[in-house]
């Protein structure tokens, strides 16, 4: 399961090219995490890279629902049971 091409590209339009993480719990702390990612890094390990999570773990049809994250912080991120 995943999302729609479409739902993570708009999605990702909304996080202006920056990690989305509000997560509290990361080194960035309170502060929204604001690392820059590229879109050609999508789902690779390197500078820049980043995936697509769901917030709900649902993989709702709705880019609310898709968190854009760096890659750091998707890997602190626990992974949704599928
Ligand atoms: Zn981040
Ligand atoms: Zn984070």
């Amino acid at each position: 399961m995943s999302f729609s091409e479409s739902v993570v590209s708009q999605a990702w339009n909304r996080s202006h090219g920056k990690c989305g993480c509000p997560h509290l719990a990361h080194d960035h702390s309170r502060n929204p995490c604001i690392r820059p990612v590229s879109w050609e890094a999508r789902g690779r390990e390197v500078n820049g890279g980043w995936q697509a999570r769901s917030t709900s773990g649902k993989y709702l049809d709705t880019p609310s629902d898709c968190e854009i994250l760096c890659w750091a912080c998707y890997s602190a991120t626990p992974h949704q049971a599928q």
